[in-house]
């Protein structure tokens, strides 16, 4: 799960992060009120959606010179004057897709003079099994390209869980980033409290683009993205709460509803799969045939028929779909439980695009029959091949 910037400062702030202050308002008549409870004379003004890559995006709806989702202000007047133009326009960056999101609400902040712009995030290393910090002196909005093109630049640190970020890994951090003086004395708190932060909510990810040295020589976290893991969002009532589902793809939060495991991807041919291995193995296969998947989709060991319906519903309610394979292998799950579902869903909403089934396990003779006699337009398949190029060539032509 993720959440937007001015919650993720909020949070980080209550384990004793620096942030600047700021107001998060969700109308252009709240804009004025909020500059004016901050300081100035330097006003940040940021589009809340979750995505990063604001301030070399675009809106939509402006014309190409009007200038990102992340605006510098020097007077009141032009935090109003930003507010007005970008609330409610649709803000596309490298990592929203060409479709980009809708601005609901920004956050004005209290400018800061930035002497140096740093990259930190931590995140679970695999490799290592561990919590570890990434960090580079080359913070700010081309980590990506730092990433690619000089990748020497970005050092990994990992953290024993035991000890956690001891004195040494401080001592290694600051050096990383070359801090002196205020700022590396500043590290000595900053980067536990981080560390602290991402074990105690439980987070997938905390990425701090940039962290900032200050005119005046302190640490600043300018920028925050943070994702939580959700697997252990149940004991993080507080986190919860930050929900924004206006954000989130309403195909994913109708499938989470039913307990089923969906993620939306880019392609044209619709998935159901059990089990996550096969689900995966059904993605590559539909690639390596020359074609894209439109979802991700494991209905679980056990599916009732209700919950093939409801999977059903959810890969056709995707316009991209042009084509649907259904995969499964009957272990615990029963093929004719699914044939019946598959039946039932196609009643209930329809099948506009070819249906591909590959069946394989308990009672597949009986799914197969159901399928059969229901006199469904169900193109069967033997195997996963056999299966994948079917659904390529119905959906190609
Ligand atoms: P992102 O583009 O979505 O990653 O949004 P950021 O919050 O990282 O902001 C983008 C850029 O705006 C930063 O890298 C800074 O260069 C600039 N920026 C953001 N806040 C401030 C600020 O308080 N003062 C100044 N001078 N620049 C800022
Ligand atoms: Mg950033």
């Amino acid at each position: 799960m993720n959440i937007h910037e001015y919650q993720a400062k909020q949070l980080l702030k209550g384990f004793g992060v620096p942030v600047a202050e700021g107001v998060a308002i969700t109308s252009a008549d709240q804009a004025e009120a909020a500059a004016r409870a901050l300081p100035g004379p330097l006003w940040v003004v940021k589009s809340q959606i979750h995505a990063g890559g604001r301030g070399k995006g675009f809106f939509r709806e402006l014309t190409p010179e009007a200038k990102g989702g992340v605006r510098l202000a020097r007077s009141v007047e032009d935090v109003v004057r930003n507010a007005r133009e970008m609330l409610g326009n649709t803000l596309v960056t490298a990592q929203t897709g060409p479709a980009g999101k809708q601005v609901n609400r920004l956050y004005v902040e209290d400018g800061a003079d930035i002497a140096r712009e740093l990259y930190l995030s931590i995140l679970v290393d695999r490799a290592f099994g561990r919590v570890a910090f990434v960090v580079s002196t080359e913070g700010g909005m081309d980590i990506e390209k730092v990433a690619h093109d000089t990748p020497d630049r970005i050092h990994t640190l990992v953290i024993d869980p035991t000890a956690g970020v001891t004195d040494a890994d401080v001592a290694a951090l600051s050096d990383a980033f070359g801090l002196e003086g205020t700022a590396r004395e500043d590290a000595k708190s900053l980067f536990p409290a981080l560390h602290k932060a991402f074990v105690d909510k439980d987070m997938s990810m905390l990425e701090v683009n940039p962290l900032i040295v200050m005119k005046d020589g302190h640490l600043r976290v300018l920028d925050a993205k943070v994702s939580f893991d959700g697997n252990a969002l149940f004991r993080h009532k507080d986190v919860q709460a930050l929900r924004d589902e206006t954000e989130e793809d309403p195909k994913e939060i109708e499938a989470s509803k039913h307990d089923l495991a969906y993620i939306a991807l880019d392609g044209t041919i619709g998935c159901m799969v059990n089990g996550a291995g096969l689900a995966m193995a059904t993605l590559d296969i539909i690639k390596l045939y020359g074609a894209e998947p439109a979802n991700f989709l494991d209905v679980g060991g056990g599916a009732s028929k209700e919950k093939v319906t409801a999977a059903f519903r959810i890969i056709t309610s995707d316009p991209n779909v042009k084509g649907i394979l259904v995969n499964i292998f009957g272990g615990i799950m029963r093929c004719d439980v699914i044939a019946e579902g598959v039946i039932a869903a196609v009643k209930e909403v329809g099948l506009k695009v070819p249906l591909v089934v590959r069946l394989e396990g308990t009672n597949v003779e009986l799914g197969k029959k159901i399928l059969r006699e229901s006199k469904l337009n169900v193109i069967p398949a033997d195997d996963l091949a056999d299966a994948a190029a079917k659904i390529v060539k119905a959906v190609k032509g």
